[in-house]
């Protein structure tokens, strides 16, 4: 069991985050944005920045090659739907997109969305974790996090109607 501090600072001790989270053993702040069979999407509170959206797994995976024949088709579905609620609800024109197969959690996917601001911090690869790190220390404010909440609600209702 490992000890994870939560954004909003409850402790919790869990075997692995995502399970937790996938599961709805733990509640992630907005709550879940869109769900699957197969995956679940939340936002990442710890890091306020609008529309970025967690992918993951349900399933206690690592690597892609784990994904099955049914898992493949739903992921690419789920995933480019997300993309284009992005595009379509958020306005938001590019995604980063970033997976690595050697988590700490289990298969999850951040896809996090590019803006202006984020340009001081160059481009690609390079300025993923000073835009990170700018928004959870510089971007929390109230203002900003309900924001953030307001685009999750955005998101949900745009799935809830597109069913
Ligand atoms: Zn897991």
């Amino acid at each position: 069991m490992r000890k994870i501090t939560l954004s909003n600072g409850t402790m919790v001790e869990v075997e692995c985050l995502s399970c937790a989270l996938t599961s709805g053993m733990v509640e992630p702040d907005g709550g879940v944005v869109v769900e699957t069979e197969h995956f679940h999407a939340h936002q990442d509170v710890a890091y306020p920045i609008k529309g970025l959206i967690i992918l993951a797994s349900k399933r206690h995976i690592y690597c892609f090659d784990e994904l099955t024949e049914e898992e493949k088709i739903d992921y690419i579905n789920l995933l480019t739907k997300i993309r284009k609620a992005q595009r379509e609800v958020l306005g938001i024109e590019h995604v980063y997109y970033f997976y690595n197969e050697d988590t700490t959690h289990h298969f999850h996917m951040w896809m996090v969305p590019r803006y202006d601001w984020m340009n001081e911090f160059g481009r690609s690869v390079e300025s993923l974790r000073p835009v990170l790190r700018h928004a959870r220390n510089q971007m929390s404010d109230k203002e900003n996090v309900k924001e953030v909440l307001d685009a999750i609600n955005r998101l949900k209702n745009a799935f809830r109607e597109a069913r």
